[in-house]
């Protein structure tokens, strides 16, 4: 038996490629990584030119950028601020979100997408995923859904668009306020139209692993006049000159009113430029992540090891992160050590994302395991690959070269 097995794994020697944390040779000899931005002259000069002038902050750009992003997404309204984690607060105090309420999000996500809810005193409550396509299930959005529930916070997780229609149904049904944390969908449409139009308020981020970036950065984005007021004023400390909005007659010039509590979520001026100058490539960062995707695609959908991330036909996906799912009965080794295997071929990837409530903070707010089965399981089998504009061809096939050796040789029934 035992030689039998010998015989097994030297015939398996002879014939595959070792993998380099067996002690074969890397398929690639510099590291590459999850994402990485990219940055031309045309960028830097834009952001030197601010520099130049006499505007730092709340200045001419800050509005330029603001036109942009409606004429990009069909919004009739932009507010720009400090980056996408500000966005969701101030979207989530103009959704009226107070202590005592309920906000349903998905555990599939960073951190800030379920923070906002807390930093207005009320409470996250986590639905579970689509196990397919990993956004957000409204029926399990609907079945979460209370007395106390005010919004909902719908992440369009990797960049395929989350399921707008049923979702705005249920929001409009019970009354609830929709906010799309779109920080990976920038260049996403839904049934034709960009998102950043299509939801109560739509969340951008300008981090440099996002899909266009200003360093640090953010968005709101609403078709409602409403919100788009109360986000002015939460930007800036709750602070106005409207005198429409005063309480009192304004008899001075220099006269200003604090009408509510606000903060300095304020964007520079040379971030808004670098955004507008980057959102300038944006039809050309789009196709080649779209180009690297239907690459991966194609290379791993025939594997059994691998499951395919499935998309709504309703999306046409600028896609943000590409998750390679395992299908743990077909390997011999678990998610981690596929991970080190790829990390020793000088491939380092990432995992997006372990589940907010698994963190210590919100296990002492009484959150435990065992919520969002769907959610967990996909945590379990999951590492993001490489995916960002400046990737070369031969970058592609490495990785894809990496992922092919790694669950050919480990391929078999799980120990
Ligand atoms: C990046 C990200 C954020 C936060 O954006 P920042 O600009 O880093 O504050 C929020 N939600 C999701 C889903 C993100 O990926």
């Amino acid at each position: 038996m035992w030689k039998c097995v010998s015989l097994l794994y030297k015939w398996r020697d002879m014939t595959m490629e070792k993998p380099a944390i067996e002690g074969g040779k890397p398929v690639r000899e510099t590291p590459i990584y999850y994402g990485h931005q990219y940055i031309d002259e045309a960028d830097i000069q834009v952001v030197v030119e601010v520099l130049r002038s006499d505007f730092l902050t709340c200045g001419p750009k800050i509005g330029e950028l603001e036109q942009k992003l409606c004429a990009l997404t069909g919004a009739k309204y932009a507010v720009v601020c400090a980056n996408g984690t500000a966005a969701l607060h101030m979207a989530a105090m103009a959704a009226g979100v107070k202590e005592g309420d309920e906000v349903i999000t998905t555990p599939i996500t960073f951190a800030a997408s379920a923070n906002c809810a807390l930093y207005c005193g009320a409470r996250p409550v986590f639905a579970d995923i689509d196990p397919e396509t990993y956004n957000i299930d409204p029926k399990k959005v609907e079945a979460a859904i209370t007395p106390f529930t005010k919004a909902v916070v719908a992440v369009d997780y990797t960049g395929q668009s989350v399921a707008l229609d049923p979702l705005r149904d249920i929001c409009k049904k019970h009354g609830l306020v929709l906010i799309e944390d779109g920080a990976h969908v920038i260049g996403t449409k839904y049934k034709g139209q960009p998102n950043g139009s299509l939801s109560d308020m739509t969340t951008f981020s300008f981090h440099p692993v996002k899909t266009v970036t200003g360093g640090e950065g953010g968005a709101v984005l609403t078709n409602d006049e409403a919100y788009y007021k109360k986000l002015l004023l939460y930007r800036a400390h709750g602070i106005t000159r409207d005198e429409s909005l005063m309480e009192h007659e304004p008899d001075e010039p220099w006269y200003y009113e604090q009408i509510a509590l606000g903060y300095n979520y304020r964007m520079t001026d040379m971030q808004a430029a670098l955004i507008i100058s980057q959102l300038d490539k944006l039809p050309m960062f789009s196709s080649r992540r779209k180009e690297i995707v239907k690459r991966y695609d194609e290379a791993f959908s025939g594997m059994p090891e691998l499951f395919v991330q499935r998309e709504i036909p309703e999306s046409d996906t600028t896609r943000h992160l590409y998750i390679l799912r395992l299908v743990p009965e077909k390997l011999r080794i678990d998610r981690k050590r596929f991970f080190e295997a790829l990390a020793a071929e000088n491939v380092c990837c990432n995992v997006h994302y372990i589940p907010t409530y698994y963190f210590p903070y919100y296990e002492k707010l009484g959150y435990r395991r065992g919520l969002c089965p769907n959610a967990e399981k996909l945590y379990e089998e999951i590492i993001s690959l490489p995916l960002y504009y400046a990737m070369s061809d031969e970058d592609v096939e490495s990785v894809i070269r990496a992922v092919k050796k790694i669950a050919a040789y480990y391929a078999g029934e799980h120990a």
